[in-house]
């Protein structure tokens, strides 16, 4: 590769931010890289925010498989988010390069109606606009699972385990299990209705096809990680772990469970 030391900040400018971006575009010279204005000329894309932001900045340069994400927190400490904005020092240590490792993060491709396809790194969820209830046809691999009827269904990677799908009681995965799974929002479960009701691991070769039953709420919301989909009116959703992996580098002393430890415990 020619140049690997392009990089690329994702942020919302403001004010107070500015200043932080003048120091790191100093200490990103003083180590060779170069920060460009167009993310597809970046080998490395920097998001500065949250874990929301570093959601969105990967969102909107299309998931790149040739580039390294990289989270720089601007409050607490994020999942995604290996580095702080206020430690520039740990930036600099990071950037020193033997203190961080690269690690794969795996996502879900997601198809609907056939045609209109995209990825996820949190999770697909599908959910009714409106008060009333939706169902949804449950297929896995095929096979005819369940009729679910309620507010929605979401299915997550195991990085977005911790998200929303752990709302939802669904258990926290490892990332280095490459899975996905399924949990539900409010199923109504009675002698007329019956779903699994708990959380649904599959294991990354399954793929799962998730059916709008038409029967007049069949308008529901697709949201992939932070964005709803533009399409209103969707019969057949296909959802399977992807082959692609998002490449990010995180130190070494900031594992997954040292996360969800410093997190939640
Ligand atoms: P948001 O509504 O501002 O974020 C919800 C919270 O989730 C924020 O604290 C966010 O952290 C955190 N978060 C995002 N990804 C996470 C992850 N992988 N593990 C642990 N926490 C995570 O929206 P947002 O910041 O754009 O984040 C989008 C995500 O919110 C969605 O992908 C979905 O997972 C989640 N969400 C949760 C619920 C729920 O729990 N009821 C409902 C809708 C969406 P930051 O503050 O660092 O951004
Ligand atoms: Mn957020």
């Amino acid at each position: 590769m020619p140049d690997r030391k392009n990089v690329y900040l994702f942020y919302s400018p403001s004010d107070e931010l500015e200043p932080k971006i003048q120091e790191m575009r100093a200490i990103g010279k003083k180590y060779g890289f170069r920060l460009v204005h167009d993310f597809n000329e970046a080998n490395i894309i920097a998001s500065i925010g949250g874990d929301g932001a570093f959601l969105q900045a990967i969102r909107k340069t299309n998931f790149r498989e040739d580039c390294l994400y990289v989270g720089i927190n601007t409050g607490r400490l994020g999942f995604y988010t290996d580095f702080d904005i206020d430690n520039l020092e740990g930036i600099q240590e990071g950037l020193r390069s033997d203190n961080v490792e690269v690690f794969k993060y795996p996502t879900l491709d997601v198809t609907v109606d056939g045609s209109n396809t995209f990825q996820c790194l949190n999770e697909c969820s599908i959910r009714s606009q409106i008060i009333k209830t939706f169902a949804i046809d449950v297929y896995i691999d095929d096979l005819y699972f369940e009729t679910f009827r309620g507010d929605g269904m979401v299915v997550s990677t195991p990085t977005g385990s911790t998200a929303y799908n752990k709302s939802l009681r669904g258990a926290i995965v490892d990332p280095r299990l490459k899975s996905m799974q399924l949990t539900e929002i409010s199923s109504l479960n009675n002698n007329e209705y019956r779903t699994l009701g708990s959380p649904l691991l599959l294991s990354g070769d399954r793929e799962l096809v998730l059916k709008v039953v038409q029967d007049g709420n069949d308008h529901p919301i697709i949201g992939a990680d932070n964005e709803a989909l533009s399409i209103r009116h969707s019969h057949e959703i296909r959802i399977k772990v992807s082959d692609k992996v998002i490449k990010t580098v995180k130190l070494k002393n900031n594992s997954f469970l040292q996360k969800v430890k410093r997190s939640f415990l």
